[in-house]
Formats: structure tokens, C-alpha cells, sequence
């Protein structure tokens, strides 16, 4: 006697290795001057900094996890530091504010966030560059081999699949498998279903390895570029979407003036960006000291303009009488 079989289990789900790609981390301002902003720019022209920047909130993307109240406490900070450099009122919050700061989340904050999971923070620096390569070398190597034992993983089961449809096909054309065989059929289909599990798994793994290593790539081409490294760059893995640099922006327009936050470690970082879109705000060019403020990269950890951020400011706000 037989039995008659199913037709061998349909997949239901692909096995297609898919890449996420993480693009650039960020941390070079970028300066899209002039000033518009034109009633105050015109008060301003005659009486420096005399009217304050009001400013309001804009875009906010929760993803960054911060609360709008310490985005805003950090806001209040960062304007606070060039408020006391020059002893003037300049920055303001109104909920109607034309200045509007927005919080855009972006593939920036996801390199670094998956950095921080490899507990991986970026300075500007050779040595930090150094520390990514040998880490992006390291899960590289290991990388490409979950990449192949994947396949191997994949190829193995889809002979074993192929062999087991093409036998359940041969019963079912002769009108059912004798007992043993429908038996041992069973058995090798659970086998396979746990292959696939075992595949999904692997997948998941190498999907997250891919992430680390374009967040580790992405952010590595990036240092090649801020510390004008005479070095390679270095490869991610899938695919690449083209990426920008910048953790911050102010630009104004016919549309308004803006700051956009795309990128930030740590609160020291954020009232530090903050602070340097806020001096573009005010009409501060870029600098060349690298701890200050206005230097284009956020390089420095002090909160307090250094004597270049206070000659450009001096320049703009005519704060020495
Ligand atoms: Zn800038």
C-alpha cells in the first residue's frame, strides 16, 4: 500500500542575501551663506547683533532619542555661548520663531548609532582613523566568511531541497510512496524546513555584519576626507547609496533660514553643532583654528569660543566698543 504525498513544501520565503547599506556618518559642517533673514540683516547692518534671532522648532525625529525638551535645553545652550561672549541678547525662542531647527534623521545617525553599538566613538584624528581600519579589517575578514558559509548553507540545502522534490514527484507520479519512504520523506522535509531556518538566521547575522561594516567604511571614507589623509579609501560591502558628510547645516532662502541637525554622539557634540549653525546665523565664516567653534570641522570640546571664534564674532557683532 502507499500513501500520497504532498507535492514537496513551497518556499514561501526568498533566499536572496540582501545588503543593508549604512551610509556616512557626519561631522563637517557645511556653510551655505549668505544671510537672508533680510529685516534683520537691514536692523543689524546699522546696529551689529542688535536684534535677537528668533528661533522655533522645526522637523524633530524621535529617532534620535532625545526628548524635544533637552533638544531645546541643548538648543538654549549653544546660543548661550555666544550670547556670553558678546554680552548681547541674540538668540530667542518663540514658538513662531522664523529661525526653525530642525532634527533630521537620516542614515548619518544610523552610522552612528551602529557604531556606538560596537562602542566606537569618532574623533578627527589619525589614531581614530587608525582604530576604524584595523576594526573594519576585522569584521571584514569576518564578514566574508559568514558570506560564504552562507552559501554553502544555501547551496547545500537547495540540492537536498531538489533531491527531495524530485523523489516525492517520482511516488507521486506512481500514485503514492511505500510507508518507509513516506516516512523517511517526512523526516527529510522537517530537516529541510529546519535548514531554512538555520539559512534565515545566518541571514540575519550577515545582514547585521554588513551594517557594522558599511557604518565602519562609511565613516572611515569620511575621515579620509576631513584630515586629508593621504590614504585609500576603503570599501563597504552591497550597496552604497551616495552620502553627505555634513552633521549640520544653516542655510537661508526665500523660504526662511533654517539649521538642520543630522548627526550628533553625544550632548557635548550637539550644543557644540548647534553653537557653530547658530554663529553661521549670526553671518560667522568658517576659521581656521581647529578648536574653535567656528572651525569647519567639530573637532574641539570646549564649549567657550577660542580668540578666533571672538575676532569673527567682533567682526559681525562689533562687540568691542
Ligand atoms: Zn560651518
Amino acid at each position: 500500500m502507499g500513501c500520497f504525498l504532498a507535492a514537496g513544501k513551497k518556499m514561501s520565503r526568498t533566499y536572496k542575501i540582501v545588503f543593508y547599506a549604512a551610509a556616512l556618518g557626519a561631522f563637517v559642517f557645511v556653510f551655505q551663506g549668505p544671510l537672508s533673514g533680510l529685516v534683520r540683516e537691514a536692523a543689524n547692518k546699522y546696529l551689529p547683533c542688535s536684534e535677537p534671532i528668533k528661533y522655533s522648532l522645526g522637523t524633530f525625529d524621535s529617532r534620535f532619542g532625545i526628548s524635544q525638551q533637552d533638544f531645546l535645553k541643548a538648543v538654549s545652550e549653544a546660543s548661550g555661548i555666544w550670547e556670553k561672549a558678546s554680552g548681547k541678547n541674540l538668540f530667542e525662542y518663540d514658538p513662531n520663531g522664523a529661525l526653525k531647527i530642525n532634527l533630521i534623521y537620516d542614515q548619518r545617525q544610523q552610522a552612528t548609532v551602529e557604531l556606538q553599538k560596537l562602542g566606537i566613538s569618532v574623533s578627527n584624528d589619525k589614531a581614530s582613523y587608525d582604530k576604524l581600519k584595523a576594526k573594519y579589517a576585522s569584521l571584514l575578514t569576518e564578514y566574508n566568511k559568514e558570506k560564504a558559509d552562507l552559501q554553502k548553507k544555501v547551496s547545500d540545502f537547495q540540492a537536498q531541497k531538489d533531491a527531495y522534490e524530485q523523489e516525492v514527484n517520482k511516488w507521486n507520479s506512481q500514485g503514492g510512496a511505500p510507508e518507509a519512504d513516506y516516512e523517511r520523506l517526512n523526516q527529510e522535509k522537517t530537516a529541510l524546513d529546519r535548514q531554512v531556518a538555520d539559512i534565515n538566521k545566518a541571514q540575519d547575522s550577515l545582514n547585521s555584519t554588513a551594517k557594522a561594516v558599511n557604518a565602519l567604511a562609511t565613516t572611515i571614507n569620511q575621515l579620509v576626507v576631513n584630515l586629508n589623509a593621504r590614504v585609500d579609501k576603503i570599501n563597504s560591502v552591497g550597496q552604497q547609496t551616495d552620502s553627505e558628510f555634513e552633521e549640520g547645516n544653516y542655510q537661508s532662502g526665500p523660504n526662511g533660514e533654517e539649521i538642520d541637525i543630522y548627526q550628533f554622539d553625544n550632548n557635548a557634540k550637539l550644543v557644540r553643532v548647534l553653537a557653530h549653525e547658530f554663529g553661521h546665523s549670526l553671518g560667522l565664516a568658517h576659521v581656521s583654528d581647529p578648536k574653535a567653534i567656528m572651525y569647519y570641522l567639530n573637532n574641539g570640546t570646549n564649549e567657550t569660543p577660542t580668540a578666533a571664534d571672538m575676532a569673527e564674532l567682533d567682526a559681525k557683532c562689533k562687540i568691542k566698543q
